[in-house]
């Protein structure tokens, strides 16, 4: 884990952040600077650079993360009316946390834009 991880400080409890929800291998947390009226942020435990490091081996994390937002948005009363997950990778891919995480975004009509 790099020292200056945020999610991973979060992830230890080094740096105090309400979980939303949780398991043994992903947890939940509303985002610092929210674009939504729901914005959350699901996150694996485990050190993962981005979304680009993850190999065949790997591949099951994504789906359980995906499961995991399902739930939130469940749980955030959004899953009626439609959200977004979003993964963002790399600079160019707008990312700006170097831990690999999975934005919910909801509560507001998404722009149909990409970027
Ligand atoms: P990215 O741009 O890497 O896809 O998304 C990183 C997200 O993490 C941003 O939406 C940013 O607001 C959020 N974020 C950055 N630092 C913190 C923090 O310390 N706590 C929480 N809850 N969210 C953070
Ligand atoms: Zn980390």
């Amino acid at each position: 884990m790099p020292a200056d991880c945020i999610f991973c400080k979060i992830a230890t409890g080094e740096i105090k952040s309400e979980m939303v929800d949780r398991d043994e291998k992903v947890f939940v947390i509303k985002d610092i600077h929210p674009q939504a009226p729901v914005h959350l942020l699901v996150i694996p435990f485990e050190h993962i650079a981005s979304v680009a490091e993850i190999m065949k081996g790997k591949a099951d994390l994504i789906g359980r993360m995906t499961l995991m937002a399902n739930k939130a948005a469940a749980d955030a009363g959004i899953a009626g009316k439609g959200y977004r997950l979003t993964i963002n990778c790399g600079g160019e891919g707008g990312q700006t946390v170097g831990h690999l995480h999975m934005h919910v975004l909801g509560g507001r009509q998404m722009r149909g834009g990409m970027g």
